[in-house]
């Protein structure tokens, strides 16, 4: 019978676990652990099923995206990404669209790296946290030394050579004060367009917390698999007013100056819901999930990326199901439910749900005001950042329903920073007044 064609994400990591470097915070290093004795390389057969499976599934679909993450996945080597092409070249239906998109450290890419993911059309990721002093905090090698140099000139290749790229942050203790900082540091010196915020939240048990706050990576020798359990944090981890204040600093630098020239997912995803669409971008803030699958180098799937341990195993794509039965199957489907259906009551209540939906059931470790469990750790930054971008959210919807650009919130922004009344001309130069030209709904919230 013919599988029922759609779209879902899978997260490839044809190295497992192993990385070139050992950033403090990295949590997926110890899933070494799951595979003891492996080599950790994708092999041949593997490669080929992750491939041929998942454009098989998604027939129907605008364009498949074919991910390689990690671990690093260029210490596979260029051939085997070569071999991907050859493999989509083999099972691409006619016209069939294809996005190759690889997330790696940046310190291995060269001019041969970055010259065939030019021609090819790869969309590459950086990882990189910041200017030097702030990168530097936790993303460190193998030798606990400092990787911002090599990052750095990683993406000079990159950027040399025209590749599309864009830059992964993750949200820190170290770096949490500095959103603007490490905003305006990637878009200005390194010209970044696309910056996607992702928080360190380090879970773990008061037994495990000694060695969580050693490292997860290979300098801790007793390191513990990563599980997702315990209610306490590590002191890596992004305080949730930290983050909330973080996502807003970038947001005002962003709204100001960038609306339409920089891509921030964080926002999209936000703007998606102001406008009620049902689909937005980011699953942390989607109502269900489950469609963003994580593929082992030996052909096991799991559930999601940040749930790569036994429970969550669906099954092994090489081994008889296929990644679509696997998707579908009714565990998957459990637990994408499960996101919206352990949503605890005062999530529920909460004005800032539609955006926020709980965040990703990774984190809900805390104990609502009411004493529910289940709320998310990072919650009170969620309401404030939510809160925050209410109003200009509100602007920008107005403006794309009435088929106009966002970009004009750029001026909404001008006109309130200049203190307009409403029936100031505009600063767009309409000769409107503001209150009737961009200068948008009031805001309703602080
Ligand atoms: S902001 Fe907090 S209370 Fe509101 S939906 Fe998100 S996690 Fe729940
Ligand atoms: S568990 Fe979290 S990260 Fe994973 S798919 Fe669900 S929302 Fe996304």
């Amino acid at each position: 019978m013919a599988a029922v064609p759609r779209a879902f994400h899978v997260m490839s990591k044809p190295t497992g676990a192993i990385c070139n470097l050992d950033c403090d915070y990295c949590f997926f290093l110890s899933k070494e652990q799951l595979y003891p004795g492996s080599g950790f390389r994708m092999a041949p057969e593997v490669h080929e099923a992750y491939v041929r499976q998942l454009l098989e599934a998604q027939r129907g679909v605008d364009e498949v995206v074919v991910a390689f993450q990690g671990g690093e996945p260029t210490l596979m080597g260029l051939d085997f990404f070569r071999r991907t092409l050859e493999l989509e070249q083999r099972y691409a239906a006619p016209g069939q669209q294809i996005l190759n998109t690889l997330q790696t450290n940046g310190t291995l890419l060269d001019d041969e790296w970055a010259l065939f993911l030019r021609d090819h059309g790869f969309l590459v990721g950086v990882s990189i946290d910041g200017p030097r002093a702030l990168h530097d905090a936790y993303r460190v090698d193998k030798g606990g030394k400092p990787t911002f140099d090599r990052v750095v000139r990683g993406i000079d290749v990159l950027r040399r050579h025209g590749v599309d790229w864009n830059a992964l942050v993750t949200v820190n203790a170290a770096n949490g004060d500095h959103g603007r900082e490490v905003y305006t540091f990637l878009r200005d010196e390194l010209g970044a367009s696309f910056v996607q915020l992702i928080p360190i939240v380090e879970r773990a048990t008061a037994e495990l917390l000694p060695l969580a706050e050693a490292g997860w990576g290979e300098r801790s020798r007793d390191r513990p698999l990563y599980r997702q359990e315990g209610a306490l944090v590590t002191h890596r981890s992004v305080g949730a007013e930290q983050y909330g204040r973080f996502l807003v600093d970038v947001f005002e630098e962003w709204a100001r100056h960038d609306v339409g020239d920089v891509f921030v997912p964080t926002f999209d995803t936000a703007l998606a819901h102001w406008l009620g669409m049902h689909q937005s971008g980011s699953c942390v803030h989607a109502e269900t999930c489950g469609d963003a699958v994580a593929l082992e180098h030996n052909g096991d799937l799991y559930s999601c990326d940040h749930y790569v341990e036994p429970d969550y195993l669906l099954g092994n794509i090489a081994e008889g199901r296929t990644l679509l039965q696997l998707v579908d199957s009714p565990q998957q489907r459990a637990f994408g439910n499960a996101k919206r259906d352990t949503l605890p009551d005062y999530c529920r209540r909460c004005d800032v749900r539609f955006a926020c939906h709980g965040g990703c059931p990774k984190d809900r470790f805390l104990t609502a005001p009411d004493g529910e469990p289940g709320l998310h750790y990072l919650c009170a930054g969620y309401q404030h950042f939510f809160r925050h971008v209410d109003a200009p959210m509100q602007t920008m919807a107005a403006l794309l329903r009435n088929g106009r650009d966002a970009t004009g919130l750029r001026t909404w922004y001008a006109g309130r920073d200049a203190h307009l009344s409403p029936t100031d001309p505009c600063t767009c130069g309409s000769g409107t007044a503001f209150a009737a030209c961009h200068g948008g709904p009031a805001p309703r919230r602080s």
